[in-house]
């Protein structure tokens, strides 16, 4: 089997809440870009367990990318008890808080690619102050509360270079289908007319950076 197919195949297996197709299609995205601009720095905001890290670390290691996959690790409100998508064998016992960073370096680690995919774990807007690198690539994937999703697109956003790619998870035109912040930067991003639309599967836009 080829690494390409044994990452793909495990990244199927991680835990979380990607679909297949939307997972698949983050690959082919953003291989397709570091095809065009190798050895490219990259970054995800939303780490959770790993799953979209090991989607994006497949294509990262074909193109000699590197990846910062971002996280506070005490999951998004709604991973938070009696909500939705709460998952109680994430809670660390000893404080009982949610802790997905074991989850996620079990992952990373599973997959063999600790070289590839490099953890951040903070608060997003923190670490953005003092990250100063430009992105070849972001993709936002982060909690969906409006404050939270429009302090990652303002905090992060800027840093994509021209050319740059955009991935925004979880956009939904139709508010029936999911909550309406990621859809709004979504919007806020073609509307600033900074950005082009790409590309879509799903819930996931893909979006190139014109100016
Ligand atoms: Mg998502």
């Amino acid at each position: 089997m080829s690494r390409r197919d044994e990452l793909l195949d495990y990244a199927g297996t991680v835990k979380g809440f990607m679909p297949r197709d939307e997972g698949l299609a983050l690959f082919e995205f953003a291989l397709a870009h570091g095809e065009r601009s190798h050895r490219g720095t990259w970054l995800e905001i939303g780490a959770w367990c790993g799953k979209s890290a090991v989607y994006l670390g497949a294509a990262a290691e074909a193109t000699n990318s590197v990846l910062y996959s971002l996280d506070h690790h005490r999951g998004s409100e709604e991973n938070q008890a009696g909500w939705e998508h709460f998952d109680a064998s994430l809670v660390d016992p000893s404080d009982g808080r949610l802790n997905t960073l074991p989850s996620w370096q079990r992952t990373i680690a599973e997959a063999r690619l600790e070289s590839t995919v490099i953890g951040l774990v903070g608060p997003s807007v923190v670490v953005a102050t003092h990250f100063n690198q430009p992105l070849d690539i972001l993709f936002i994937d982060g909690g969906h509360g409006r404050d939270v999703a429009w302090a990652d697109y303002e905090a992060w956003t800027p840093k994509i270079v021209v050319g740059g790619l955009l991935l925004i998870h979880d956009v939904f035109a139709n508010p029936d289908d999911g909550g309406r912040p990621p859809y709004e930067i979504y919007r806020a991003a073609l509307e600033s007319g900074a950005f082009i639309e790409r590309a879509e599967c799903g819930s996931l836009r893909a979006l190139t950076r014109v100016h």
